[in-house]
């Protein structure tokens, strides 16, 4: 059972489909998120993304005037590397996605070879590629034949677009490597895969008692915010909630817009008060960056 809603003192978020959609903001998004900020309580952003950095995530963010300054932003994209590192140390690894991602993997130590290289490997390390081929697809594959591990940054078959499109995500290019190499040994970093909600909940010094997880796609945000002992909210958008699932989130509603409703109508959050925790008072604090996990840089 859903806690009173302002009961908790960290609000995890999704991105895409919650916060926003394409370059559109939700209605009520940011007001939600001044009232969190204004009640002291703690703010996470938890993205599957797969080619952007949290830096750009940022930027994006900045850019919808939403105040996130100071707001940790924690993108699938840049977990493979430290998760890599803590549970295997420095590897070697063919990688398949943006630049981005490629630079996240170098800056924790591993050796990145181009997918086409006949270098040996110990990861072939999938993010999103919008300029995959079928050559790719025939290097990756090969790599996988020559002993190297399959990594995805995430399982997502598609994010949503703009206007109800569906875009490619990390998982149909996983799947389309997966029906040739016939692997199915497969590791994946990015939500529902507990990483992110223990790195968010050590970065943040919370039990998952008083942490609760918000987003829109139940087999990654719900699913994963469950598996990690969080309670869940899911923006529904008009849809049912899977039943094949056998559970349900503690609370569904159908945007931010009405999670927002609900928090007002609860007089469970002020919209004066202090301006404390991750305020709205300027820039990020010194020393704080985007790439920070509290890792060491190898
Ligand atoms: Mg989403």
């Amino acid at each position: 059972m859903l806690q009173m809603l302002s009961h908790y003192s960290a609000y995890m978020f999704d991105l895409d489909g919650c916060i926003y959609s394409g370059k559109k903001i939700y209605p009520g998004a940011k007001e939600l998120l001044i009232s969190l900020i204004r009640n002291g309580k703690k703010i996470y952003f938890i993205s599957n993304n797969s080619n952007e950095t949290s830096h750009s995530v940022r930027t994006k963010l900045l850019e919808m005037e939403l105040p996130v300054e100071k707001i940790p932003i924690l993108v699938a994209t840049e977990l493979v590397g430290p998760y890599l590192f803590e549970k295997y140390g420095k590897v070697k690894i063919h990688s398949i996605g943006s630049m981005e991602l490629e630079s996240s993997l170098k800056y924790y130590g591993h050796t990145v070879h181009p997918i086409d290289s006949e270098e040996q490997s110990d990861f072939v390390v999938i993010g999103r590629d919008t300029a995959f081929t079928y050559q790719k697809l025939y290097d990756s594959v090969k790599a996988l034949m020559g002993g190297a591990k399959l990594i995805a940054v995430n399982f997502d078959m598609y994010h949503p677009g703009e206007d109800g499109t569906r875009v490619p995500e990390t998982g149909a290019l996983v799947a389309a490597i997966q029906a040739v190499s016939e692997v199915n040994e497969l590791e994946s970093v990015g939500k529902p895969h507990g990483y992110p909600f223990r790195k968010a909940m050590e970065e943040l010094g919370v039990d998952p008692q008083s942490c609760v997880m918000i987003g829109d796609n139940p087999y990654t945000d719900i699913i994963g915010g469950r598996d990690a002992g969080i309670d869940t909210i899911w923006f529904s958008h008009g849809k049912t909630f899977p039943v094949d699932l056998g559970f349900q989130p503690e609370l569904t509603v159908t945007n931010v817009e009405e999670l927002l409703r609900r928090f007002e109508e609860n007089h469970c959050i002020t919209k004066g008060g202090g301006n404390e925790g991750q305020g709205m008072d300027g820039a990020m604090d010194e020393g704080m960056h985007d790439h920070a996990w509290h890792l060491p840089r190898p």
